[in-house]
């Protein structure tokens, strides 16, 4: 495999040298594992440097990170550790290791092992190969299960009849690389799969598990041809049982992509949006506010993303026709959509493609989320307001008018809000 490390980026092959170079030092069997392998083969970029080693990881990891003079963390029960390279850049160190699952979909109990071992409890064929990057054999592929055979025959292929058993959430992940590679779940996989559905497998694993594949499947590229094939492949009952998701919702789920391509395209400097968490929503959109609340709290979801959640379940059709009319003031534009975030302001985009809401969110955006104000405290305590609530609600009553077009000026900001403090 030498020829596909010379062909890496030239920050990567520097790392993998500098990890083979310490391993050598050390004494110490190591090699590239997992998805990083397969993109190697692949010619797709990844930027998670994952190794296993023969031994102790954790203390291959300090020495490692202490020659990248780079942050380490590690977790002494699992045998692991992330060497966090630079912002963009990880190595995922772990020790090889012997994986039993005492029952199915619990978490497996984990003993020290062999490469094999360690390459015989992972997922799939394609994400079961090493490479050597120690002394011995530099650049050797170690590929038990036919790996390179399936990533050339675009085949997604269990390791054995248990995996799914073993561990259910392997069945979302079989999905994700299916789709992302444009693969094949094989034939054998493909009916073993079906039949762990079948046994409930899904209903049998701690949900905060299925949250964390089900937001990995959320960002990825087009996450609409991932949520149809799980409908198809494993249903949506994992959520909510009964839901089953109509034309329209996939629909809205096309039309979120759309927007939010718009929206990075036109906004680059905004803040980062929590796309997952858009492509969620869309998927229960149907669901009452009620069954919204279970979901938050079975899959155990963060307070900022619940609230946000429910916040655009309680949005009213009252509120939504009020927007939906051609005249409304900038003022109660911006105090409808000011409260909400870009994520559900996104969302409304996508679900209501009437023009005059279409042309009030985006003014929203471009005009006057930026919106300032001028005058400041220091202005309102030169009139002799003293300083308290009073002045927030002062700086809003500014705000608006500003919006409205009614003051633009500094000057006219401190005339009207001399009007106001003689209220106050
Ligand atoms: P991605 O490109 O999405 O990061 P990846 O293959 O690197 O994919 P990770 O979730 O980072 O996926 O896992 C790294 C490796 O660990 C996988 O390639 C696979 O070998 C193994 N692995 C991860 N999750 C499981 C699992 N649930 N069961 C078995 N092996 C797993």
């Amino acid at each position: 495999m030498k020829e596909y490390l010379e062909k890496l980026p030239q920050e990567i092959k520097d790392l993998v040298y500098l990890i083979s170079d310490t391993a050598c030092r050390e004494d110490t069997a190591v090699y590239l594992v997992g998805g990083f392998v397969r993109d190697l083969i692949l010619g797709v970029k990844n930027l998670d440097v994952d190794i296993v080693v023969e031994g102790d990881g954790i203390s291959f990891a300090e020495k490692l990170s202490v020659r990248l003079n780079a942050k380490l963390v590690s977790h002494k029960r699992f045998g692991t550790a992330v060497i966090m390279v630079k912002p963009h850049l990880k190595i995922d160190v772990a020790s090889a290791r012997n994986e039993h699952y005492p029952k199915p979909a619990h978490l497996p109990i984990v003993s020290s092992g062999t490469l094999r071992e360690d390459l015989y409890r992972r997922d799939f064929t394609i994400n079961a190969m090493a490479i050597s990057i120690g002394r011995e054999a530099f650049g050797r592929l170690i590929d038990f299960f036919c790996g390179k055979r399936d990533l050339f025959e675009k085949k997604i292929r269990i390791l054995h009849n248990l995996s799914f058993i073993d561990d259910p959430t392997r069945i979302f992940r079989a999905i994700r690389f299916e789709k992302r590679y444009n693969f094949k779940i094989e034939p054998l996989t493909l009916k073993i799969l079906k039949e762990s559905v079948k046994l409930n497998m899904l209903h049998k694993v701690q949900p905060q598990r299925l949250r964390e594949e089900l937001i990995l499947i959320l960002k990825e590229e087009r996450p609409l041809v991932y949520i149809k094939r799980i409908q198809a492949l494993a249903g949506l009952d994992f959520i909510k049982p009964g839901l089953c998701l109509s034309k329209k919702t996939y629909q809205l789920i096309g039309s979120l992509k759309k927007q939010l391509v718009w929206f990075k395209e036109t906004y680059p400097q905004k803040r980062p949006i929590d796309e997952w968490l858009i492509f969620f929503i869309g998927i229960i959109d149907s669901l009452t506010i009620k069954d919204t609340q279970a979901i938050c709290k079975k899959f155990v979801l963060r307070l900022g993303e619940e609230k946000r959640l429910l916040l655009y379940k309680e949005i009213s059709r009252k509120f939504i026709l009020n927007l939906c009319r051609e005249k409304v003031r900038p003022s109660e534009i911006f105090a409808g959509f000011e409260p909400l975030s870009y994520e559900i302001l996104l969302l409304l985009k996508a679900k209501y493609k009437g023009k005059a809401f279409q042309k009030h969110i985006k003014d929203f955006f471009e005009i006057y989320n930026g919106m300032r104000i001028l005058i400041s405290g220091h202005d309102l305590g030169a009139l002799g307001v003293k300083p308290g609530p009073v002045y927030q609600k002062i700086f809003s009553k500014v705000l608006n008018a500003k919006l409205d077009g009614i003051v633009k000026t500094k000057d006219e900001e401190l005339a009207l809000i001399r009007k106001i403090a003689k209220i106050h």
